[in-house]
């Protein structure tokens, strides 16, 4: 225990993961204890640090609500114990949120806290669909009500409700009563800026009727003025061709560095759920040993091609040295690092390489690889007369398991595409969804071995990436959408 923490009440915004502010992500990132609502997207939860605690408030095990008491008391327990506390809920913690609530219980507490705002879902989600909440000549105030407290809303004005789906019929009765017509637009939307967003248009006097059968669940926005007919004319945005989509990434985020926003340009809910981890191993004395006496130099992972490359230090080391490599990939991963290289495998995998090995047999050959690989390459060109030298350069490893409810809700709503850049992450992502799960996904592979282990898995692979980069992946994507 050292002296007290601090709370961030945080606003996760109204769903797309992108729109939580920057100070927001800030806080959640460096907090050790996270206090979270249902309507928090599991996918802002992936931001937090990998230890953190992540306490689900929206509802007790049992599906009941936790109640308000005892998150007030959690924050005050975590904060005095030094802990940096993230207090996260859905769009603005101040909007029907409770939020102020738990503010002045900190402060009456002398508990140090910030209110990080976020964007409130009555703003963002008619926004998001096109719809101004206010707009010059149409609508100059906006009344935000909720449940089906809809009284004191006139024409002229817009009348955005939150939590009025329940209520829907009284929501419209006192509309009315407040002064819309009959034939005033209500624009109804279902899990804004989220892929399984749903919209229904009609007239406050026709909603009903219109949405009779369809079952209308929370969380909704119900907009109801002039302005939902603006949709007519802002409705139609260039939101890239991946909108709507939910794209999980597995790539270990040496890998992927940069690949998350080429994803989020076209549209897409981006996971970051890294299945595979790089450490590199320092290399001894013997190892540069080694090095000085081959003339090969064999990579047969991107990984394996950056430990080189880390563990030289100096390029000019490797001046002399022919490089053979497994694939294009692989090639692609040396000359980004400015190395050039004498031979490129066609085939399948190490096997195949060794097949087609350039080399004399007197010529020594390091490979640089990871512990995963078995020693298969080393084999084959042995078996062939080769002098073959194996380097483990690194570790692949598993890093710890995504949070529970991350993956509980993501086996409940599932995804549109998986993006797998080796085996190993296949493997171990379909042990943690299960396999039915697996079955119903699209998969992106990277590499033809990566592609052929997924398919052997159980996966379905409905594209295939030449090379390691995040617009290889695209381009294979929307070959296939
Ligand atoms: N503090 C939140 C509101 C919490 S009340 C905010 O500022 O947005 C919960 C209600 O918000 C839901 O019942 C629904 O009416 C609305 N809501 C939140 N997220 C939504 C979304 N993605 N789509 C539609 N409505 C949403």
């Amino acid at each position: 225990m050292g002296s007290d923490g601090k709370v961030w009440i945080v606003g996760a915004g109204p769903g797309d993961p992108g729109l939580i502010t920057v100070k927001g992500r800030q806080a959640l990132r460096k907090a050790d204890v996270v206090l979270f609502d249902r309507l928090v997207n599991p996918a802002i939860l992936l931001w937090a640090r990998k230890d953190a605690e992540l306490l689900d408030v929206g509802k007790m095990p049992g599906g009941q609500r936790t109640e308000q008491k005892i998150i007030c008391r959690y924050l005050f327990q975590k904060a005095k114990k030094g802990f940096r506390v993230v207090r996260l809920k859905g769009g603005d913690p101040f909007v029907f949120g409770r939020g102020g609530e738990e503010a002045i219980y900190l402060a009456q507490k002398d508990i140090p806290f910030e209110v990080v705002p976020g964007v409130t879902a009555g703003v963002a989600v008619p926004a998001a669909t096109g719809i101004p909440v206010t707009h010059r000549g149409i609508s100059t105030e906006v009344a935000f009500r909720i449940g089906a407290k809809a009284k004191g809303s006139v024409e002229g004005k817009t009348l955005v409700g939150y939590m009025s789906v329940e209520g829907l019929k009284a929501f419209l009765q006192e509309a009315l009563a407040g002064g819309f017509t009959r034939t005033s637009p209500v624009a109804l939307i279902h899990k804004g800026t989220l892929p399984g967003q749903e919209m229904f248009f009609s007239t406050v006097g026709n909603l009903l009727k219109d949405t009779k059968g369809l079952r209308m669940k929370p969380p909704a926005i119900v907009v109801v003025g002039n302005v939902v007919s603006l949709r007519h004319r802002i409705g139609r945005q260039s939101k890239g061709r991946l909108s709507g989509r939910r794209v999980i990434l597995t790539v270990s985020s040496e890998l992927a560095r940069g690949w998350r926003e080429v994803f989020e340009e076209e549209g897409a809910e981006v996971w970051d759920m890294p299945m595979t981890q790089i450490h590199e191993i320092p290399m001894s004395k013997d190892w540069e040993n080694d090095l000085r006496k081959s003339d090969w130099i064999a990579l047969t992972s991107g990984a394996g091609a950056r430990a080189l490359i880390h563990a030289v230090a100096d390029i000019r080391k490797l001046a002399a040295k022919k490089i053979a490599v497994i694939g294009p990939s692989t090639a692609q991963i040396c000359r980004q690092h400015g190395l050039g290289v004498d031979f490129i495998g066609r085939g399948l995998g190490a096997i195949s390489l060794a097949k087609n090995w350039p080399g004399k047999k007197e010529e020594g050959v390091l490979h640089c690889t990871g512990s995963a690989e078995e020693g298969l390459l080393r084999n084959s060109l042995a078996r062939r007369g080769f002098l073959v030298k194996r380097s483990v350069m690194y570790r692949n490893t598993a890093p710890p398991n995504p949070p529970r409810v991350v993956l509980d809700q993501l086996r409940k709503e599932g995804a549109d595409w998986v993006v797998f850049a080796s085996g190993t992450a296949a493997k171990r992502f379909q042990r943690l969804m299960g396999r039915p799960w697996a079955s119903q996904i699209k998969v992106a592979a990277i590499g033809d071995s990566t592609a052929r282990t997924c398919r052997q898995a159980g996966w379905r692979v409905v594209a295939r990436a030449k090379d390691v980069s995040a617009r290889a992946v695209l381009s294979a994507m929307l070959k296939f959408e």
